[in-house]
């Protein structure tokens, strides 16, 4: 039960996983949630997130932004870093994470996915098979109805780290 819960691993940023190992070991599409996984939520793209997607280019990986937020959101940020995108990508319901493989020609073995919520990113990868990152929030302030799903990550995060280390990352 406690395994379609689980994260394949969790970090402590999106900006600090060692993306070339994971290139060495065959993965080649990223799918990236955005708000506060890459960015605060409503805060516009910066230096760093535009930089960082250009090094995940030249590392020779495709990318896909899914976010649940609307487009006015999201289509700027992804215009920004220069990646396809879905808004209101409905996670954890398969269907987006599905073709946002498709939009960038990886599967399941090949793609990884990168989120900052339990229920709704990670979920949603493991109903699909994907292998998953979990990160930690990058902002404390969250909408309330965020905020509640918070309450209900923590035993299960708590649980996770029994029996694994965080930011070891072994796919
Ligand atoms: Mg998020």
């Amino acid at each position: 039960m406690t395994n379609f819960l689980y994260p394949g691993a969790y970090v402590d940023s999106a900006f600090t996983i060692d993306y070339k190992k994971l290139w060495e070991k065959g993965f080649r599409g990223l799918l990236f949630d955005v708000d506060n996984t890459l960015t605060m939520h409503n805060v516009e793209a910066e230096k760093r997130e535009a930089n960082f997607f250009v090094h995940l280019r030249k590392l020779g990986f495709k990318t896909v932004i899914l976010s649940n937020n609307k487009k006015e959101r999201v289509e700027p940020f992804a215009k920004l870093l220069k990646t396809p995108f879905i808004h209101r990508a409905h996670k954890p319901l398969s269907r987006a994470y599905i073709k946002a493989m498709k939009m960038i020609g990886t599967n399941v073995d090949n793609t990884l996915f990168v989120g900052d919520q339990l229920y709704t990113d990670i979920v949603g990868a493991n109903i699909v098979g994907l292998k998953s990152i979990l990160v930690r929030p990058i902002s404390p302030k969250e909408a309330f109805w965020i905020k509640l799903k918070r309450i209900i990550e923590v035993p299960v995060i708590a649980l996770y780290k029994i029996n694994h280390k965080k930011n070891d990352i072994n796919f």
